[in-house]
């Protein structure tokens, strides 16, 4: 066994940090599923999810990781053969277009840079062409994790509505979820696909769908096969807090931890929490004199920072030198960014102290390899920090 001393700090943008009492939780003895306490923590988790979504309508958990919950989304709301418009911002978004071409599906991909939103305006103008409304539905994915961008959810329900299509309207909140600002309800998306691993501070295993009447009443016709993913089955032992075969127990026990912990803070305060991080570190990047893969800064993404380092410079190298010298995993460049592009996630259980030790490890990494930069950036950081410490804070200056 080899041993590196210190915490080992998990800025890879998920899975994030289990919080101690998360992991105790999850340590506690395992309970049987058809038993009266399992039922009561069913019902409390099934029931403390939902704001989290911001729905009142039932969310849906499996034992499995994002993809299932992908699969599951597709498989109870289209047939075979069905048409989707899907929008291609990064990697995930590519995965997910393939994941529903194996499904018999008509992926339609809208092409995107991989440094940009969803562009509402190009899925307005798709769906207005569609006058016998062969799509199905559209499938966006909210914070794309492969390039720190975040997409304007409400303004793809306006295209939809805009266009009188009556598209579902499906997104993958998997790394935006308990970090950024997310409204099921009130963006009127039809299926929010999320997982236990990044905002929702638990580890890999659980993965979520929150579903709206209407895609309800679109799985009662739906004809893709389903068994394991069925909503239906589902749903009717929900009711009564359990579920149809046998659930991730201990996940869930971390699950309703997680949840009080996410109330006891206040979601406003968990998104400003988020967003100061990633200012911190767009200051710090900014500083060090690397652009960042986001090229609108009203997509920024409060959940990661994708860095582009620059020309003749490996970022795998660079994350192997500070997964080396400091113990600190970064999550790589995926697809067309691999070696270009390192991922810093600041999601999660997470606070500033983690954002400055995150940077200095970085920059330790920088100096160590001898890539161009300016150095100081941390103190970039600690300056928004500062700059957002609270009115106290200010005053006392
Ligand atoms: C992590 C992630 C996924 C994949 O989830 P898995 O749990 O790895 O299956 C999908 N979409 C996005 C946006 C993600 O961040």
């Amino acid at each position: 066994m080899t041993h590196a001393p210190g915490r080992h700090f998990l800025q890879i943008p998920g899975p994030t940090n289990t919080p101690l009492p998360v992991l105790a939780a999850i340590a506690r003895p395992t309970i049987d599923h058809r038993g009266p306490d399992f039922a009561r923590l069913g019902r409390t988790v099934l029931a403390e999810i939902r704001p989290v979504f911001g729905t009142t309508n039932p969310v849906v958990i499996y034992p499995a990781s994002g993809t299932g919950a992908w699969e599951a989304a597709l498989a109870n709301t289209l047939s075979p053969g069905d048409r989707v418009l899907m929008f291609e911002t990064g990697w995930f978004a590519t995965l997910w277009s393939r994941l529903a071409k194996r499904l018999g599906i008509e992926a339609e991909f809208l092409k995107g840079d991989w440094r940009s939103g969803v562009d509402a305006a190009a899925i307005e103008a798709r769906l207005a062409e569609d006058a016998g409304h062969a799509i199905k539905a559209v499938c966006i994915v909210h914070n794309e994790t492969s390039t720190g961008v975040t997409s304007n959810v409400a303004a793809v329900r306006r295209a939809l509505d805009q266009a009188r299509h009556p598209a579902l309207l499906l997104v993958d909140a998997i790394s935006s979820l308990g970090s950024i600002d997310y409204r099921h309800d009130a963006w009127g998306v039809d299926v929010t696909i999320a997982g236990s691993q990044k905002g929702l501070m638990l580890p890999p295993g659980l993965s979520f769908n929150a579903v709206s009447d209407k895609a309800l009443a679109a799985s009662r016709s739906a004809r893709l096969p389903k068994s394991y993913w069925n909503w239906e089955e589902m749903l009717a032992a929900n009711a009564t807090g359990t579920f149809p075969y046998t659930p991730s127990t201990n996940l869930l026990q971390g699950l309703a931890v997680a949840l009080e912990m996410l109330r006891a803070e206040g979601l406003p305060a968990v998104f400003a929490r988020h967003d100061r991080a990633a200012a911190a570190t767009r200051a710090c990047v900014a500083h060090w004199g690397f652009e960042i893969q986001c090229r609108n800064p009203e997509d920024y993404s409060s959940a990661l920072t994708a860095v582009r380092l620059p020309e003749g410079h490996s970022a795998d190298a660079l994350r192997a030198e500070i997964l080396e010298r400091c113990n600190m995993s970064l999550g790589n460049g995926l697809g067309p960014l691999a070696d270009r592009v390192f991922r810093i996630g600041h999601l999660g259980d997470f606070h500033d102290l983690m954002v400055t030790g995150t940077l200095a490890g970085v920059e330790l990494g920088l100096r160590i390899r001898g890539i161009p930069h300016r150095p100081g950036g941390v103190e970039a950081a600690l300056q928004v920090l500062a700059g957002n410490a609270g009115p106290a804070a200010l005053a006392a200056e």
